[in-house]
């Protein structure tokens, strides 16, 4: 399967192009040139299989004609050696809990796979190293430090704003050692993420180091979250759910929601898609409007969606040939404020006796927002709420357990590197 840049100036890519390079030359995203319907008697199945082996039909039809078929189902297998997805069926209103993985938030699947699969590439080329530089407000940064942990071939470089990270957080990445550097930048998330656009367009340093990146822009990380709403159609599925299903995202960049706009291509019968944000509502103007206007970010307590400039959206642009009327018969979208946010995470405790974390809580009030007679709604519960601890036990005004996995990263030592936030300095340090 080849790859085509939704800015359609750069020649097609092969897979392995497209995830060494992330970002295609002409800045587009990288989009399949082609995405496979599974087969009826798949979905007629999907009931009854279990979360690795759906991920390894749905995975097949992605890769399965570049890589062999036992390579792709031992990076799925291991990719998915953790406990699978929860799904609490609950009525009109379920929830798929995308939390249970290594650092308790969805991204550990996106980045577990990519970096068995750039692992796998690196190995069969016989490539140099490959350098993946993140820049990160928190959670994306744990995810793929911990996803590319130990990974032949690949190192790690995290950078994060000094002081702005919380403690949980920042012992995620900075405590794992082996092929992971984090560095601490004394700025503010913009300046981490200016560094690495920097370095990605500094010509002497790409040819020193093959760079790349682990956001949601690649596309082994954001395809492998179609999984996710493969599993929770069949599990609803098999609890007796007859009605049509609508699946309800706490979105930031968009790449999770699009991955379910995809499964959806595949064949998968969600009748249609929810966006549910925080403050940053690009994407609910748009919808609203039909036009689309980038902001700068704005700080909120569901921090892993403050995003001003949704990279994902060009790749839905692209799958609804730019029409705004397309995109609205399958998208809405709802805003809320961190009030609204509080408030939810507080209702539902005491009501459901359920604690949702500041994302989650987004995806629960749109779905119940917008869900009409005859669906069945399920809304994804992102990260565990004790990684927004302060946020949650200042809402529900008792304290909340730390899981096992959480704590046991309180008791690493932090290792990381301190740089200023002048370009200079970080390509010193990259250039020795
Ligand atoms: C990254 C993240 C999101 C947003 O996901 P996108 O794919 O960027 O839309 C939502 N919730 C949590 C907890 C996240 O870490």
């Amino acid at each position: 399967m080849n790859y085509y840049s939704t800015n359609h100036n750069a020649a097609i890519a092969t897979l392995e192009e497209a995830v060494v390079r992330g970002l295609a030359p002409d800045r587009g995203l990288y989009m399949p040139e082609q995405i496979k319907q599974l087969p009826k008697e798949f979905f007629d199945e999907l009931p009854e299989l279990s979360f690795q082996e759906l991920s390894y039909r749905v995975a097949d039809a992605f890769f399965g004609e570049d890589i062999p078929a036992e390579t792709l189902k031992q990076i799925v297998y291991d990719t998915l050696s953790f406990d699978a997805p929860v799904v609490n069926v609950n009525g009109a209103i379920n929830t798929l809990e995308l939390f249970h993985g290594p650092t308790l938030a969805f991204k550990d699947v996106g980045a577990r796979f990519m970096a068995r699969m750039l692992g796998y590439f690196i190995k069969r080329e016989g490539k140099e190293q490959v350098n993946v530089l993140v820049a990160t407000s928190g959670d994306t940064g744990s995810a793929v430090a911990n996803g590319f942990l130990g990974v032949d071939g690949i190192h790690v470089y995290v950078l994060y704003p000094k002081g702005k990270v919380s403690e949980i957080q920042e012992k995620q990445f900075t405590t794992l050692g082996k092929n992971i550097t984090a560095i601490e930048v004394d700025g503010v998330f913009d300046d981490c993420q200016a560094l690495v656009k920097s370095a990605f367009m500094d010509k002497e340093l790409n040819e020193k180091h093959v760079l790349t990146s682990a956001n949601s822009i690649n596309v082994a990380r954001f395809m492998p979250q179609a999984f996710y709403y493969f599993y929770a159609y069949g599990q609803l599925r098999k609890a007796g759910c007859t009605n049509d299903i609508v699946a309800c995202v706490p979105s930031g960049n968009f790449g999770n929601i699009t991955a379910g706009l995809i499964a959806k291509r595949m064949g998968l019968p969600i009748k249609r898609f929810v966006a549910a944000n925080n403050r940053n509502d690009v994407f609910y103007n748009y919808i609203k409007s039909g036009v689309y206007t980038p902001m700068a970010s704005i700080q909120t307590i569901a921090n892993a969606m403050d995003v001003g400039a949704p990279s994902n959206f060009a790749r839905i642009l692209d799958m609804y040939g730019e029409s705004h009327s397309e995109i609205c018969k399958e998208m809405s979208a709802y805003t809320y404020s961190d009030d609204e946010i509080r408030s939810a995470i507080k209702r539902v405790n005491s009501e459901c006796g359920y604690l949702l974390d500041p994302h989650g809580a987004c995806g629960y009030m749109a779905l119940e927002q917008d869900l009409k007679e005859g669906e069945t709604g399920f809304f994804l519960e992102t990260a565990h709420p004790a990684k927004f601890k302060d946020v949650v036990e200042g809402v529900i005004g008792t304290n909340i357990e730390i899981p096992a996995k959480l704590a046991a990263f309180m008791a690493g030592e932090k290792q990381s590197i301190p740089m200023s936030r002048e370009f200079a300095d970080f390509k010193a340090f990259l250039m020795k």
